[in-house]
């Protein structure tokens, strides 16, 4: 059973990736978090919209959008472009390989989420966008 759900759409500029990651962190509240795990839900945010930003639509804009549902104490992630799409995955996805060094990025975006999500998916397809689905479960709140 599905307990809660939003979605977010937003145009791709970088002055909205820090709107991103707070709201998605102010929907994820309702799990009573530790700072750490709020922390770890904002940089995963924040490094996948940056890539749908600068990667997915290279800084020209589109809309971005992320779903995020909470079902029990798993948090659900999703952050969609429809930008340029990944063409293999696999390599995108290792530790420092980046298509743009000319912007000094170091390839670490998909190791920063993966470190601090439980999951981390990806489908993307080249010319027509990507999907990253991240899964976060969150430790038992212990009552007093
Ligand atoms: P960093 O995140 O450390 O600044 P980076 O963005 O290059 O560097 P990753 O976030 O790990 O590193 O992404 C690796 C590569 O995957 C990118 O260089 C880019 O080629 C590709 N990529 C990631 N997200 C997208 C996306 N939404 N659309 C298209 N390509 C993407
Ligand atoms: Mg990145």
């Amino acid at each position: 059973m599905l307990e809660n759900k939003m979605e977010l759409k937003f145009l791709a500029k970088s002055e909205n990736e820090s709107f991103a990651r707070v709201t998605v962190a102010a929907f994820a509240s309702q799990l009573d978090p530790t700072l750490e795990e709020i922390e770890d839900v904002k940089m995963a945010v924040s490094e996948a919209v940056t890539n749908s930003i600068i990667h997915g639509y290279e800084n020209k804009g589109g809309i971005v959008t992320i779903v995020s549902s909470i079902k029990d104490r798993e948090l659900t992630i999703e952050v969609i472009d429809e930008g340029i799409g990944i063409e293999n995955i696999e390599k995108a996805m290792e530790p420092l390989y980046t298509s743009r060094p000319d912007l000094e990025r170091s390839g670490m975006g998909f190791t920063v989420m993966e470190s601090f999500m439980n999951n981390v998916k990806v489908e993307s397809e080249k010319g027509k966008g990507t999907r990253i689905r991240m899964k976060k479960k969150f430790d038992i709140v212990e009552s007093d």
